[in-house]
């Protein structure tokens, strides 16, 4: 479903916030991890885009530990991961794939550099805690949370700039 939406022209935070409603856990929910956030996030959908496990090619060596002594990971260059083509049953048709990696391509050049405000990153919300984001249209601030996620996370609390 991820993969048809995005080919149909949604973006990956249009994808997540879909997912949020129709009540599908996050990946990170269902590993069952302690720090696994209440939604959906864009990230998170970029990455199952971008996974070539779902065309069925083993692909490893994608991130290494940095050293030895130090375990943080960082990510290997795409050139040099160990990909085995066709190792398992794809779930993602081979040409659905790649059609989303050129599209992800193209989209991601013209994305306009997001304004600067006067209180970005100083106003925040008083019932969730998010930061007010400002929205160019509606002249104002209102709460990050509400915008990304409507209304069963937040109400819009806005602001105007003025
Ligand atoms: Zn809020």
């Amino acid at each position: 479903m991820i993969f048809q939406l995005y080919l149909q022209g949604r973006g990956v935070e249009a994808i997540a916030k879909q997912m949020d409603a129709l009540g599908f856990p996050t990946p990170a929910q269902v590993a069952g991890k302690r720090n696994a956030g209440f939604y959906w996030q864009g990230s998170s959908i970029k990455l199952i885009l971008q996974n070539p496990h779902y065309v069925g090619d083993l692909v490893q060596g994608r991130s290494h530990t940095k050293s030895v002594t130090n375990k943080a990971r960082e990510t290997v260059p795409e050139e040099d991961w160990v990909v085995i083509s066709d190792a398992h049953e794809p779930i993602i048709l081979r040409e659905d794939f790649e059609a989303v990696q050129s599209l992800m391509k193209s989209r991601s050049v013209k994305r306009p550099k997001m304004k600067k405000h006067l209180f970005t990153n100083y106003v925040y919300c008083a019932d969730c805690g998010t930061s007010l984001w400002y929205i160019q249209f509606r002249k104002g601030y209102v709460c990050g949370s509400f915008k990304k996620h409507g209304a069963t996370a937040c109400s819009s609390h806005a602001i105007k700039e003025e």
